[in-house]
C-alpha cells in the first residue's frame, strides 16, 4: 500500500477498554462485542487480541461467526440477531454457535433442527424498543417450546434503546418490565450495551454486552466521569498531498460550497468519502495536522478532502493528518456531522488498510 491513508488501531487500548468494561461491572461478565468488522477496527485481529481475556464473542449475524471460527476462535460465540431459516439453524448448530431467538418462526425452524447441538440458546424479549424480541407476555410460552423441543436456553435478554441518555425515563421503564418478566424463570439475565455498563448500574446482570466502548469513546450524550479511562483505539490518518494559496473570494471543491474570506493557505489531504469519510461533513469539521486543529473546507470529495491551514506554521506536503483518533475524538467529528462515532468508525471501508501498529 502506497497511499498514506490508514487506520491504526491500537489493540491493547481495546484490551484496556475491555477491562475498564469489567471493572465498571465486576459482578457481570462481559460479552465483547465485534460485530461490523468490530466496528472498523478489524474483527479477527480484535477477536485474537481479546480471545484470552474474554468469555465470549457477540457478532451481529451468521456470516461473521463463520469468520470468528473459520479463523480458529474457539469461544462462545452469539449470534445477536439469530438466523431465519432451518439451514442457517443447522450450521450453527454444527459450528457451536449460540443464537439469539426473538420471534415465534425461529422458535417453530429450530423445532425443525434434526441434530440441535448442545449449545444453548439466548431468548430475547422486547422491554420497549419495538425492534426484535418476544412480547414479555409470550417469554414463558416460547421458553416452554423450546424446551420441550430439547433445546437448551441459558440467557434471557434484552436491549436498551435510550440508554445514552441519562435524562430518559425509558431505560428505568425498560428495566421494571425485564424484571417483572423475567421473575420465575430462573435464567441468567443481559441488559447492558456500553451505555448501560457505563451510566446504569440497575441494568448490570450475569452478561453485559460492551461494543462502542470497547473502540475507546462513549455512546453518551452527555460527560460520564466512569468513560474517563476510555482510550480511543482507532486513528484515521491521511497526508497533505497538496498546499495552495486561494485568494479571498475564491471557492474551494464541488459546488463551490466554501468561499475564502481572507487570503488562505488550504491543504488537500488524500482521504475522502470513498474511505468512510462522510461527504456529508460540513465546513468546519476538525481535523489535526501537528498537534493544531485544521478545519474542513468545501465538499468532501471521493479520494479527496481539503482543509484549512492558514496560520500553520511549517506544514508541508507529506504532512500527517488525523481525521480522527487521540487529536479529534471522532465522537466530535459525528456531531459535526449529524450522526454518531458508531456509524463513522464502522463505515471506514476495505480500500483503508487497518495497521494494528500504530506509530
Ligand atoms: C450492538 C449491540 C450491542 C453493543 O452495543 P454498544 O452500544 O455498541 O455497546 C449490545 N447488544 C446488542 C443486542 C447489540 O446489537
Amino acid at each position: 500500500m502506497y497511499r498514506k491513508t490508514v487506520a491504526f488501531v491500537d489493540l491493547d487500548a481495546i484490551g484496556n477498554n475491555y477491562s475498564l468494561a469489567s471493572a465498571l461491572a465486576p459482578e457481570s461478565k462481559n460479552i465483547a462485542v465485534i460485530k461490523a468488522d468490530a466496528y472498523g477496527h478489524g474483527m479477527l485481529r480484535v477477536a485474537e487480541a481479546l480471545q484470552d481475556v474474554v468469555p465470549a464473542f457477540a457478532v451481529a449475524i451468521l456470516d461473521e461467526a463463520l469468520e470468528l471460527r473459520a479463523a480458529g476462535i474457539s469461544q462462545p460465540i452469539l449470534v445477536l440477531e439469530g438466523v431465519n431459516d432451518v439451514p442457517a439453524c443447522e450450521v450453527a448448530a454444527a459450528n457451536e454457535l449460540s443464537l439469539v431467538v426473538h420471534n415465534q418462526e425461529q422458535v417453530s425452524q429450530l423445532l425443525k433442527v434434526t441434530s440441535p447441538g448442545d449449545v444453548p440458546l439466548w431468548i430475547k424479549v422486547d422491554t420497549g424498543m419495538h425492534r426484535i424480541g418476544f412480547a414479555p407476555g409470550d417469554l414463558k410460552p416460547a421458553l416452554e417450546r423450546l424446551r420441550a423441543g430439547g433445546h437448551d436456553v441459558s440467557v434471557v435478554c434484552t436491549h436498551l434503546a435510550c440508554a445514552d441518555d441519562l435524562a430518559s425515563n425509558v431505560t428505568r421503564q425498560q428495566l421494571d418490565t425485564f424484571k417483572a418478566c423475567v421473575t420465575g424463570t430462573d435464567l441468567p439475565t443481559s441488559i447492558s450495551n456500553s451505555a448501560g455498563i457505563l451510566a446504569w448500574p440497575a441494568s448490570h446482570a450475569d452478561w453485559n454486552r460492551p461494543g462502542y466502548m470497547l473502540y475507546g469513546n462513549s455512546p453518551m450524550t452527555t460527560d460520564v466521569e466512569s468513560a474517563s479511562g476510555l482510550q480511543p483505539a482507532m486513528s484515521l490518518r491521511s497526508e497533505i498531498i497538496a498546499i495552495r494559496e486561494v485568494p479571498a473570494g475564491e471557492s474551494v471543491g464541488y459546488g463551490a460550497c466554501w468561499t475564502a474570506k481572507r487570503p488562505s493557505i488550504i491543504g488537500t489531504v488524500a482521504a475522502g468519502y470513498a474511505d468512510g469519510y462522510p461527504r456529508h461533513a460540513p465546513n468546519g469539521t476538525p481535523t489535526m495536522v501537528n498537534h493544531q486543529i485544521a478545519s474542513l473546507v468545501g465538499t468532501v470529495s471521493m479520494d479527496m478532502l481539503s482543509i484549512d491551514l492558514t496560520g500553520h506554521d511549517n506544514v508541508a506536503i507529506g504532512d500527517t493528518v488525523e481525521l480522527w483518533g487521540q487529536g479529534v475524538p471522532v465522537n466530535e467529528v459525528a456531531t459535526h456531522c449529524g450522526t454518531i462515532g458508531y456509524e463513522l468508525l464502522a463505515g471506514v471501508t476495505a480500500r483503508v488498510p487497518r495497521s494494528y501498529t500504530v506509530p
